[in-house]
C-alpha cells in the first residue's frame, strides 16, 4: 500500500457517507497514534469515547444505544485494520456489534502494520487526517469533529496535527528557516557571476549541517527535502522555444501567477507540503527552467493563497503579496501592481538570461565578452503591445551600445546592419571610444546574432525600430 491508496481506501470507506461511524473512529485512532505512536487498543477504551463522537457527530437514529462505537470496531476495512479476541483469533466483520460481546472476547485491535508505517510520515499523517474530515464532514462542522477529536480547543484541524506532529518528533521549528534561509544564500553566491542560471548538477550539491540537501529532484515539480515539512522548491520545466511556457498562461483574476498542485488529489503529500509552506508563510525557490538541465531560481517567493478547489496556488514573488482567504477581492490597481512585480522579478531576469544565452554572452554590435556589461535590450520596447520578452524580441548589448540604441544614436536595418547617427559621425573628435566603439561601426553587419533561426531578431520589429530611427534622425536635422 502507499500513500496514494491509503487515503483513496479512506475516501472510500462503505457505508460513512451517510453514516461517518468509521470516519470518526479513523480520527480518533489517528489522534491516538499522534499521541501514543501506536493505535494498538481494546475495545472496552474505544467505547465511551468513540460512542460520545458518534452521538455528536452522526445522524440521530431511532435507538440509541450505548455500544454504538462496536459498529465500526467490527465492520471497520480489513485492508486498514485488524481485530483479534483474547486468544489471538481474527474477529470477522460480520460478527453482530455487540459491546458486550467484543468485551466478552476481550476484543482488540490496530490498524494494519503497513498503515501505521505509511501514517509515520508526518505528510501522509496530515493527509489522512484531513482526507477524513474533508471527505465526510461538511467544512462548517469539520472543524468542530477535530476539536472534539483533540480534546482541546485548537482552531484549526490542520494546525492541530501539526502541533500535535512537532511535539512528538520534537522537530525544531527553526530548522525549517534556517534550511531555507542558507539554501537561498547559497543560490545567490552561486549566481553572482555568470548569467543567474545554476545547473542540475549544481543543485544537488547543497549541504546544509553537514548533510547533502538536493535543492530539486527532478522530474518531481514540488519538492520537499527528506528533514523538512514543509515544500522547499517548485520547478517549471523547460519549454522548448515556440512552445508557450506554461506560467504565461496561469496569471489568476488577482493578477498573481498560478502554479498547479501535482496531480488532482489536494491531500497527496506533495500538496499538502506545499500548503503547510503556505500556512507557516515560509519561503521558497523557484526553479524555472531556460534550457534542458539549467535554472533560473528565483528566490525568496512564498505561496500567496492557496486554492485547493483549483488545484493550484498563486505564488508571492514579494512577501507583502501573501493574502488570507478571508481579504476581499483585489481591485485593478492591485492587479497592474500585481502584473508590473511579475514583470520585473520573473520576465525581465527570464528574458536577460535568455538573450545573453542566445547570443553566447557578447554584444551584437561590437561582441564585448563581459557578461557583466551587458544587457538584454528590448527591439519593440516592453511598453508596447508586440514588445514581448522572446529571444527574437531581444539584442544582447553591451551598456554602450544598448544606450546608444535607445537613444537613437544607432540604428540596426532590417538587414543586420548598423548605422550611427550623422551627428556622430561628422564628430571629429578623436577619443578611441567614439571613434572605433562608434564611427567605425557604421555600415558594419551586427557582429554576433544567435546560431538558431528562431532566436534572431524578429525582422518585422527590427524594421519597425529603424523606421523609428529615421524619424528621429530626420527630426535632428
Ligand atoms: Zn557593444
Amino acid at each position: 500500500m502507499d500513500e496514494n491508496q491509503l487515503l483513496t481506501r479512506l475516501r472510500s470507506l462503505r457505508r460513512a457517507p451517510n453514516a461517518p461511524h468509521k470516519p470518526l473512529f479513523l480520527l480518533w485512532l489517528l489522534h491516538r497514534f499522534a499521541t501514543s505512536g501506536s493505535t494498538s487498543v481494546h475495545y472496552a477504551d474505544v467505547e465511551e469515547p468513540v460512542g460520545r463522537l458518534i452521538e455528536r457527530h452522526a445522524p440521530p437514529t431511532p435507538h440509541v444505544r450505548p455500544d454504538r462505537a462496536a459498529v465500526p470496531f467490527v465492520q471497520l476495512e480489513r485492508e486498514l485494520w485488524e481485530v483479534r479476541d483474547g486468544a489471538q483469533r481474527p474477529i470477522d466483520p460480520d460478527m453482530r456489534e455487540s459491546g458486550r460481546l467484543l468485551r466478552e472476547r476481550d476484543a482488540h485491535g490496530r490498524l494494519r502494520e503497513p498503515v501505521e508505517r505509511l501514517l509515520k510520515d508526518s505528510g501522509t499523517f496530515e493527509a489522512a487526517w484531513h482526507a477524513l474530515l474533508t471527505e465526510y464532514f461538511p467544512p462548517e462542522t469539520a472543524k468542530a469533529v477535530a476539536t472534539d477529536v483533540a480534546g482541546r480547543d485548537l482552531g484549526a484541524s490542520l494546525r492541530y496535527t501539526r502541533t500535535v506532529h512537532l511535539s512528538r518528533h520534537e522537530r525544531d521549528e527553526s530548522f525549517e528557516e534556517r534550511l531555507r534561509e542558507a539554501a537561498i544564500d547559497w543560490l545567490r553566491e552561486l549566481t553572482r557571476q555568470g548569467d543567474g542560471t545554476v545547473t542540475l548538477r549544481q543543485l544537488t550539491e547543497f549541504r546544509f549541517e553537514d548533510k547533502r540537501v538536493p535543492l530539486v529532484n527532478p522530474p518531481k515539480e514540488i519538492w520537499t527535502p527528506a528533514p523538512l515539512e514543509a515544500a522547499l522548491s517548485i520547478l517549471t520545466t523547460y519549454t522548448p522555444p515556440g512552445e508557450k511556457p506554461p506560467y504565461a498562461d496561469a496569471e489568476g483574476p488577482d493578477g498573481l501567477l498560478r502554479y498547479k498542485y501535482e496531480g488532482d488529489n489536494p491531500q497527496l503529500s506533495t500538496n499538502v507540503a506545499l500548503r503547510r509552506a503556505y500556512e507557516r508563510r515560509l519561503p521558497l525557490i523557484w526553479f524555472v527552467g531556460v534550457d534542458r538541465g539549467i535554472y533560473l531560481p528565483r528566490a525568496p517567493i512564498w505561496i500567496a493563497v492557496d486554492e485547493p478547489d483549483q488545484l493550484q496556488v498563486a505564488i508571492a514573488l514579494t512577501e507583502d503579496q501573501i493574502r488570507d482567504k478571508s481579504e476581499k477581492a483585489p481591485t485593478e490597481i492591485e492587479r497592474r501592481y500585481a502584473r508590473q512585480v511579475t514583470r520585473q522579478r520573473l520576465h525581465q531576469p527570464m528574458f536577460r538570461t535568455q538573450v545573453l544565452r542566445a547570443y553566447g554572452e557578447r554584444c551584437a554590435v561590437c561582441g564585448l565578452p563581459y557578461q557583466e556589461l551587458l544587457d538584454a535590450a528590448h527591439i519593440r520596447p516592453d511598453s508596447h503591445p508586440d514588445g514581448h520578452p522572446v529571444v527574437s524580441n531581444g539584442l544582447a548589448l553591451c551598456r554602450l551600445h544598448h544606450a546608444a540604441f535607445d537613444a537613437g544614436l544607432l540604428g540596426i536595418r532590417p538587414d543586420l546592419h548598423i548605422e550611427i547617427h550623422p551627428r556622430v559621425r561628422a564628430d571629429k573628435g578623436d577619443d578611441p571610444v567614439s571613434r572605433h566603439g562608434l564611427r567605425e561601426l557604421h555600415g558594419r553587419r551586427l557582429a554576433h546574432v544567435p546560431g538558431a533561426r528562431r532566436d534572431r531578431p524578429d525582422p518585422t520589429a527590427l524594421e519597425a525600430r529603424y523606421r523609428d530611427y529615421q524619424e528621429r534622425v530626420a527630426r535632428s536635422r
